[in-house]
C-alpha cells in the first residue's frame, strides 16, 4: 500500500520543528515526509537584526537543514513554492510539482510596505539572510564612500529606521553598538552619524510596560539613537525620507532607510485561494484551515484569536515553535486515525534585545531589564537550539557570551 505523503512547506521555526518532531514520531514505513525550502539552511529570523547591523556574522544564524533533519527519513527539497492547489492536493514548485496527503504550511512572513511611495524601491527590510547581509554591506559601503567624496554627504551617515516596534528597536540597539566600530574603521567622527527611529505612535515598543519602554529609550538615547515619535513616514526617496508630524512635512537626507514597521503572511497563502483574514489563515483549534481537513497552517501564516483579549496572538517564533509541536502530534494522529488535539499557547513572556548586553523583558509576570534580561534572551535562544537539534547544535551555534 502507498504510504501517505506529508509535505511541509518552509524550514522556518514552525516547519523545522514540525519535521524534527515527525521524524521521531513516525516510523519510516508509516509515511513519506518531505520538507520544501528555498535554501539548504534554516535561519533564526530572531537573530537577523544582529546580522543586518553587522554585530553577528550571518553564518552563525544559518543552520544547515541536514544537520537537524535526517535525510534518510525526510526528503529535503530545495525549491521555491509558487502556489498550492488544495482541491487537487498539489503544491507547485518552481521546478517540480508535489502531491500530498497531508500538508503543513509554514512559509513565514514578508515585508508589508502599505503602498508608501518609494519604500519598495529604496528601503531595506530585515526579512531574511540575504536582506540582512545587504544591509550590513550597504552600511560598510556608505561609510567607506564618505571620505572618498569631495562633497561630503550627510545622507551617507544618517540611518533611518521606519518603525519603533520590536524589530526596529532591536535593530537600533545592535546598530548603536556597531557604529563606534564602523567609525573607527573608516575614520569618521561618531558625532557625524545619526540613527533615527521614526515611529507613528506616541511611544515605541507598543504593548511593553511603560517603565521598561522608558528604560529602553534611555539606554538607546545614551548610545546616540534619536526618536521621532508621532511621525508618519510619507515617502522614501533614493537619498532622503519624508515624514509628517503634527500636520507638517519634514525631510531627512539618508541613503539608508530600514523599513521595520510592517510584515504580512507569505502571499503564497492568499494567492492560493485559502480563506484568509488580513492575509493569514484563521485556523481551527487543531491548526487546520477552516475548509480543508488535510491542511495545517503554522507560524506567521496562521492566525489564532486570543479569547481573553479578542485580538490575534502576535506572530512570534515562540508561538510558531509551540504550534509545530501540536501540529506534529496532530499529523501523527491523522496518519494513525487518532484524535486531534487543540493548540493551547503557553506564553512565557517577551524579551526585546537592546544590544549584546542590554534588554528588557516581561517574563512570567516579572519585569526585568539590563544585563539580566540580556542573559535571559540568550538563554531563550539557546533553549530553542537545544530543543531543535540537541546538545550538538547548541554547542555549535549557541550564544555563550553572557557577560561581555
Ligand atoms: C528581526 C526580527 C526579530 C524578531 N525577534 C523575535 C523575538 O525576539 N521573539 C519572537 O518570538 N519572535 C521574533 N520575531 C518574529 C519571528 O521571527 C517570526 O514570528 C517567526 O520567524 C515565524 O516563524 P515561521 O516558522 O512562521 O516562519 P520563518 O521562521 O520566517 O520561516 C519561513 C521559512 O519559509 C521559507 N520560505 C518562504 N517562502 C518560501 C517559498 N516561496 N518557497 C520555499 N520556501 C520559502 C523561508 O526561507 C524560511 O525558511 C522577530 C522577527 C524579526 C524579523
Amino acid at each position: 500500500m502507498k504510504k501517505p505523503h506529508i509535505v511541509i512547506l518552509g524550514a522556518g521555526y514552525g516547519g523545522m520543528m514540525t519535521a524534527a518532531k515527525l521524524q521521531k514520531k513516525l516510523h519510516i514505513n508509516e509515511a513519506e515526509i518531505t520538507i520544501v525550502n528555498k535554501n539548504d539552511y534554516h535561519y533564526q529570523t530572531t537573530w537577523l537584526h544582529e546580522n543586518a547591523a553587522g554585530t553577528l556574522h550571518h553564518d552563525r544564524t544559518k543552520i544547515r537543514i541536514k544537520d537537524v533533519i535526517n535525510s534518510s527519513k525526510v526528503n529535503i527539497v530545495l525549491d521555491e513554492v509558487l502556489c498550492i492547489k488544495p482541491e487537487e492536493k498539489v503544491v507547485k514548485l518552481a521546478n517540480a510539482e508535489l502531491n500530498y496527503d497531508v500538508l503543513v504550511i509554514g512559509l513565514g512572513f514578508e515585508a508589508a510596505t502599505f503602498g508608501i511611495p518609494g519604500l519598495d524601491d529604496h528601503a531595506f527590510t530585515i526579512a531574511n539572510i540575504n536582506n540582512a547581509r545587504l544591509i550590513r554591506e550597504h552600511l560598510d559601503y556608505n561609510f567607506a564612500c564618505y571620505h572618498n567624496e569631495i562633497d561630503k554627504k550627510a545622507a551617507r551617515l544618517n540611518i533611518v529606521i521606519g518603525g519603533g516596534g520590536f524589530t526596529g528597536i532591536e535593530f537600533a540597539g545592535e546598530l548603536a553598538n556597531r557604529i563606534p566600530h564602523l567609525c573607527e574603521e573608516y575614520d569618521i567622527e561618531k558625532t557625524q552619524v545619526r540613527i533615527l527611529v521614526v515611529e507613528g505612535a506616541r511611544t515605541v515598543l507598543p504593548g511593553f510596560d511603560e517603565r521598561l519602554v522608558e528604560y529602553a529609550m534611555n539606554s538607546l538615547e545614551s548610545r546616540g539613537v534619536e526618536f521621532i515619535n508621532n511621525a508618519i513616514l510619507k515617502e522614501c526617496k533614493k537619498d532622503s525620507i519624508v515624514y509628517e508630524k503634527y500636520g507638517k512635512h519634514h525631510e531627512i537626507p539618508t541613503m539608508t532607510t530600514i523599513w521595520a514597521a510592517g510584515v504580512r503572511a507569505n502571499s503564497v497563502v492568499e494567492e492560493s485561494g485559502f480563506e484568509t483574514n488580513r492575509g493569514k489563515v484563521e485556523v481551527r483549534c487543531d491548526m487546520r484551515t477552516p475548509d480543508y481537513d488535510d491542511v495545517f497552517v503554522i507560524g506567521d501564516c496562521s492566525m489564532i484569536i486570543n479569547k481573553e483579549t479578542g485580538r490575534p496572538f502576535p506572530p512570534t517564533a515562540q508561538i510558531a515553535i509551540q504550534q509545530a509541536e501540536t501540529v506534529a502530534c496532530n499529523v501523527k494522529e491523522k496518519i494513525r486515525g487518532g484524535e486531534l488535539k487543540p493548540f493551547i499557547p503557553n506564553l512565557q513572556g517577551t524579551i526585546a534585545s537592546l544590544g549584546n548586553d542590554d534588554a528588557i523583558a516581561e517574563v512570567f509576570g516579572h519585569k526585568v531589564f539590563g544585563w539580566k534580561a540580556a542573559v535571559m534572551k540568550k538563554m531563550s535562544d539557546n533553549r530553542y537550539l537545544l530543543k531543535l537539534g540537541g546538545l550538538g547544535l547548541l554547542l555549535k551555534k549557541g550564544k555563550f557570551n553572557f557577560f561581555y
